[in-house]
């Protein structure tokens, strides 16, 4: 047996094809090496004597001088399923523990990613006294995956035609997988972040596409009926808290037992079939918006560092896109609001204007004509035309009033003027002035209010406040019974109006305290749809709030519910309003 000791190291070199080993004088002892052929030598110290280029190119790693534990620097040795082989069981390893390794197939996991398929042989050399001082190591390359197959600069090319030519976003997440199908993955989601009816994190699935049309149709079923979980494995919970790139070597069966919602859940997993995964964050200005994934049926091959780069810049452009689009459709929204919001203003605005003004016109004509006869011009008729006319104007003045308030809201510039007062007397003086206007629509108005109840507020906007709540109970439940009741509660005052009239459907409930928003039709009920708005930025003002229950066709209660502030204590006791202490 030749021993490397006898054989002298120093005599072992290493050029782009051969690799010899040489006794000193006498002639090259190892046979030459074959061009495909790369060959490693090293010795038990980790000093590495041989390393071809062949080697070098077999393991994507640049010629290394020492190595530890029989490790390449940056490369794994993994089994054919992607799992990680322990490191005593490479055939280098083998070797340098005195275990010839004879020729056979093994995966190679290398620094950028990808992965090598290489035939390998290794033995032992041994000293003179029979100790392992070196193990050589022979790769061919069975099969070697290109380090990119990537054509990275024209798929973002492409990617930037598509995002660049439509400002509706879903319609293009599609396309946008194609870009990606086959050539990083046999499939691709595309999974976005959005808020569910009670705030809470929901993930839509706005696209998903796989190359296999069988597989296609099960993975949108799969993601309909099982939406993704933001706490599953597939690197989604890496991507949404922190925003960092997540990685699933294999879908595995114990994966799919993990993760399984039920055995239909597992079978679709299983019937989809075991993936790689990557996923990127959609990051855009700070925030992450969704996830880009990839999914690799061929689980032998790793996803690379080159191709990571191009998933996570497509990403970042597709997130800026949906970013754009989602201001966009914003824009847009405010732009239609606005326009509804000004054909309702105008029409609003208009609607007391014709009997305004067809009353003064007659009025003109009467006087007109009873002065050229000589007349006096009756005082009951022009009472009742003033009447009208005064009516029409409040109306007007009322309209402007709102819009003048919602300009004032909307610079910051609403300002209260507090004083004590007893929200009761206040109810009480709305409700008479309501009491004609009432009695004329067949509306009984009751006032449920047996002690004052003292705070500090300002008194014009508590007024607008009541007023606007009691308006609309009027309006919306004409002709069936109004209850407006005031309570003290500890610290808190609290007005609720009670109305049957048409209800309102739950979806609306929150909406129609925003600006411009109404849930009735214009054609069947005025209104600028301001004036819940503004009662709850009032309100927001006193530090209180003001919220709805309604069962739709039944009625609605409004519910105001004010901080009294700072009530001297003569008042309460005074007034017998329930303070804190006898409430509890
Ligand atoms: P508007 O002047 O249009 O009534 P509001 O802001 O006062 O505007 O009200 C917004 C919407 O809320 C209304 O268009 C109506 O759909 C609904 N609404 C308000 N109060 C009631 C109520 N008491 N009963 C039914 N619907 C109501």
């Amino acid at each position: 047996m030749m021993h490397a000791e006898s054989l002298g190291m120093s005599g072992i070199t290493s050029s782009a094809s051969e690799a010899c080993v040489t006794d000193g004088d006498g002639p090259p002892l190892s046979t030459r090496v074959m061009d495909a052929e790369g060959v490693v030598l090293v010795e038990c110290t980790g000093r590495v004597t041989v390393f071809n280029s062949q080697a070098a190119a077999h393991f994507g790693i640049p010629v290394p001088l020492h190595i530890e534990h029989a490790r390449l620097p940056g490369c794994e040795w993994v089994r054919d399923d992607g799992t990680p082989l322990p490191p005593q069981d490479s055939p280098l390893a083998r070797a340098l523990a005195g275990e010839p390794v004879d020729a056979s197939l093994w995966h190679v996991l290398r620094p950028d990613g990808t992965r090598a398929v290489l035939r390998c042989n290794a033995m032992p050399v041994r000293a003179g006294d029979g100790q392992v001082a070196a193990a050589l190591l022979r790769t061919h390359a069975v099969e070697a995956v290109p380090a990119s197959m990537l054509d990275a600069s024209r798929l973002l090319a492409e990617a930037g035609a598509l995002l660049g030519t439509s400002v509706d976003a879903d319609a293009r997440l599609e396309p946008l997988l194609k870009l990606l199908v086959p050539a990083l993955g046999e499939g691709a989601l595309l999974i976005l972040r959005t808020t569910g009816a009670v705030g809470d994190e929901v993930l839509r699935v706005a696209a998903s596409l796989h190359a296999d049309a069988g597989r296609h149709a099960l993975l949108r079923d799969l993601l309909t009926r099982y939406p993704p979980d933001p706490s599953v494995p597939g690197g989604l919970p890496q991507v949404f808290a922190s925003g960092a790139v997540g990685r699933l070597p294999i879908l595995s069966e114990e994966h799919v037992v993990a993760i399984a919602r039920d055995a239909e859940h597992a079978r679709l997993l299983r019937e989809v079939g075991p993936h790689g995964c990557l996923s990127v964050p959609l990051g855009a200005r700070g925030n992450v918006l969704g996830a880009l994934m990839v999914l690799r049926s061929d689980v032998l091959r790793a996803f690379g560092a080159e191709e990571e780069r191009f998933l996570t810049e497509l990403a970042h452009r597709t997130a800026l896109y949906l970013e754009n689009a989602r201001l966009y459709r914003e824009a847009r929204e405010a732009v239609r609001q606005r326009d509804e919001f000004l054909g309702i203003a105008s029409h609003e605005l208009k609607t007391p204007l014709t009997p305004l003004s067809l009353k003064v016109q007659l009025l003109q004509k009467q006087v007109v004509v009873l002065a050229r006869e000589g007349k006096d011009v009756p005082t009951d008729r022009v009472a009742d035309a003033l009447d009208v006319v005064q009516r029409q104007v409040r109306r007007l003045s009322g309209l402007v009033d709102n819009l003048l308030d919602v300009s004032r809201i909307t610079a910051g510039r609403l300002r209260l003027e507090l004083e004590e007062l007893d929200l009761a007397s206040v109810a009480a003086e709305i409700l008479y002035r309501f009491s004609a206007a009432a009695a004329q629509a067949g509306t009984e108005l009751g006032l449920e209010a047996p002690v004052p109840v003292v705070g500090r507020w300002d008194r014009l906007r508590l007024e607008q406040v009541v007023t606007n709540l009691v308006s609309n109970a009027l309006k919306y439940g004409a002709g069936h019974p109004v209850i407006v009741s005031v309570e003290a509660q500890g610290t808190l005052a609290r007005l609720t109006v009670k109305d049957h009239g048409i209800g309102i459907a739950p979806d609306d409930l929150a909406r129609i305290f925003e600006r411009f928003e109404r849930a009735v039709s214009e054609r069947h009920y005025g209104g600028l749809g301001l004036g819940l708005y503004i009662t709850r930025q009032i309100v927001e003002a006193f530090g209180g709030t003001v919220s709805a229950v309604s069962t739709p066709g039944e009625g609605s209660t409004f519910l105001l519910e004010l901080p009294r502030g700072d009530i001297p204590e003569e008042w309460l006791v005074a007034h017998a309003a329930p303070g804190p202490t006898q409430s509890e």
